[in-house]
């Protein structure tokens, strides 16, 4: 091969981008990304409207539901939101947080790399960084009883914080905390443990948030499929039913061609005997209540009835399987393997005013905090809300470690983290030190977004943290600092350190690509017509509305 000519080993197609013009297109990204969330931070801050392509809405002021919602077309963004989903998987709360000040750490990682700071050391630096952050929280973090009732509803209240959730946090946080506590055991090592995947949330549309109500069993809003079932059934073996009580034969087909009386009446008769043989089934298997998550047959309806058996037809498969929890059941797919062993257990009993059934287990206990709202939009709202508030109180119940909230541990552990750079050598100190300053990100955001100056904000509390102040923090009600934690905005620790975890490894994934090799565009959303993202290298690929 001739000297000096590259190799080509890429089709004409596919795009290249190297070194600091990569890095700089991740950056922006990535920044875009955290951009777009910041306003929903903290209390004051904003909704988001989202519509999808087929027009739905949704209204959130949920991180990662935004960002799942957004439709990112653009390769680094997407590693970002996985930033939030793992956020929301290992603590349930905190995803604006995780990716905010993931888009902070890079673009103060953008700022070193211009002054020719080489990636290793700042990654590097980050790396230190959040071993100290995450040991300094763990100092910092106060120890909560389990049974501070009061405690663990601040909680639920800071988190449900800035959701719609919020203004009926008086009565969903005592809910939260009772729920929790209905599933939590303590055993002989006197350690709590929280059963989270025995804690469901309902929602039903028609009254107010005022009327939710928390119920020790599973919720199912819907009605008896005939007017002649039983309603309620006490001490119920109940099958739960993945599969259609429907003629599965030939003459469903409504084309078939029936040239006589005779032949007709006999593919009728045949229906009616396969439907009589599955409730028969049924019945034989000692059901006294199905819930099936598919459709039932007029027919065989009418045979269940007969039957004296209670029948439910197009149950949700989230109701379904929550319901096996509960009377501890399987779901059944084929009714004809069926086993009297895949029944559960339990009370189900109709609540006509509310047209719902509640359903009561035998042994293992099991909550469901029923949400009431006007609209679908509310309730689903309503529903992120208790959702992260019931995380974050089963994990603290567990954990047992909070802090105080409102931008305060964040400031703390900055100037900690300033004092640590001093110990720290070479250019790593300098990242120690970017990684500080991207923390006071969160206290500026919450004074931003709770319409104050931030920079007096960080003054003040930089002031108070100086005097020897741990807790203070902006409280977004008053707009003072003061001590958060006795104005009863607390956080679990665990949130801020999976916060900064899932940060940290964030940036430092995007810092560590110096190259992006692209078959095609940089589009990950392939056929579409996207504005092109102004980053460098001036290449396609964008991210979808919303910026
Ligand atoms: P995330 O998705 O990160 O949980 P949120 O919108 O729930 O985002 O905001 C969480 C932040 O809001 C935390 O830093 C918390 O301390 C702060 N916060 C909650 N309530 C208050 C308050 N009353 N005043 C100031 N900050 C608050
Ligand atoms: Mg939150």
């Amino acid at each position: 091969m001739q000297q000096g000519r590259p190799m080509i080993v890429m089709s004409e197609d596919s795009q290249r981008v190297s070194d600091r013009d990569a890095q700089d297109y991740n950056i922006q990204a990535a920044r875009a990304v955290s951009q777009a969330v910041r306003s929903t931070l903290g209390p004051k801050g904003m909704d988001k409207m989202l519509v999808d392509s087929m027009g739905s809405i949704t209204i959130t002021n949920d991180g990662v539901t935004i960002l799942e919602e957004m439709d990112i077309d653009n390769p680094t963004a997407e590693m970002i939101v996985e930033v939030a989903e793992s956020q929301e998987d290992e603590a349930g709360d905190g995803t604006t947080t995780a990716v905010s000040i993931a888009g902070e750490l890079l673009k103060n990682a953008g700022e070193l790399l211009e002054d020719d700071v080489h990636p290793t050391p700042i990654m590097q630096g980050f790396h230190l960084a959040a071993e100290r952050a995450r040991a300094e929280i763990d100092d910092i973090a106060v120890a909560i009883d389990p049974d501070d009732e009061s405690r663990l509803r601040k909680l639920a209240e800071t988190s449900m914080t800035g959701k719609r959730s919020e203004v009926d946090k008086g009565v969903l946080a005592p809910l939260v905390v009772d729920a929790v506590s209905a599933v939590t055991r303590t055993y002989d090592d006197g350690k709590p443990t929280v059963d989270r995947s025995r804690l469901f949330v309902e929602t039903q549309t028609g009254r107010r948030p005022a009327d939710s109500e928390i119920v020790a069993g599973a919720v199912v809003d819907k009605d008896p499929v005939h007017d002649e079932m039983p309603r309620s059934v006490e001490d119920a073996n109940v099958l739960l039913l993945d599969a259609r009580i429907e003629v599965t034969s030939a003459t469903a087909d409504p084309e078939i061609a029936v040239d006589n009386r005779e032949a007709l009446q006999e593919f009728v008769d045949r229906d009616e005997q396969e439907l009589k043989e599955k409730v028969e089934k049924i019945a034989d298997l000692g059901a006294d209540v199905v819930f099936c998550q598919r459709g039932i047959d007029k027919l065989a309806q009418h045979y269940l009835a007969q039957e004296g058996i209670l029948a439910v037809r197009r149950a949700k498969k989230a109701d379904l399987e929550s319901l096996s929890d509960v009377v501890d059941a399987t779901i059944v797919n084929h009714l004809e393997s069926a086993e009297e062993a895949d029944l559960g257990h339990g009370d189900v009993v109709r609540d006509e005013d509310d047209e719902l059934f509640y359903v009561e287990g035998d042994d293992a206990p099991v909550a469901t905090v029923l949400l009431r709202g006007s609209t679908d939009h509310v309730v689903d709202e309503l529903e992120r809300g208790v959702e992260d508030a019931l995380d974050v109180v089963a994990r603290t119940v567990t954990d047992g470690r909070v802090l105080a909230g409102g931008g305060g541990v964040e400031i703390e552990v900055a100037s900690r983290l300033r004092d640590y750079a001093d110990s720290v050598s070479g250019r790593e100190q300098l990242a120690v030190e970017a990684f500080a300053d991207s923390l006071e990100l969160v206290p500026r955001v919450l004074a931003e977004n709770a319409g104050l100056d931030s920079i007096d904000t960080l003054v003040d509390l930089r002031g108070a943290h100086d005097g020897g102040d741990v807790r203070a923090g902006l409280n977004a009600w008053t707009g003072d600092v003061e001590d958060t934690f006795e104005a009863g905005i607390v956080e679990p620790a665990h949130v801020k350190e999976q916060a900064v975890t899932a940060a940290t490894e964030a940036a430092n994934l995007v810092l560590k690509i110096d190259d992006i090799v692209s078959a095609g565009d940089l589009s990950t959303d392939k056929g579409d017509d996207e504005e092109p993202m102004d980053a460098g290298g001036g290449m396609g690929g964008g991210m979808g509305g919303m910026m």
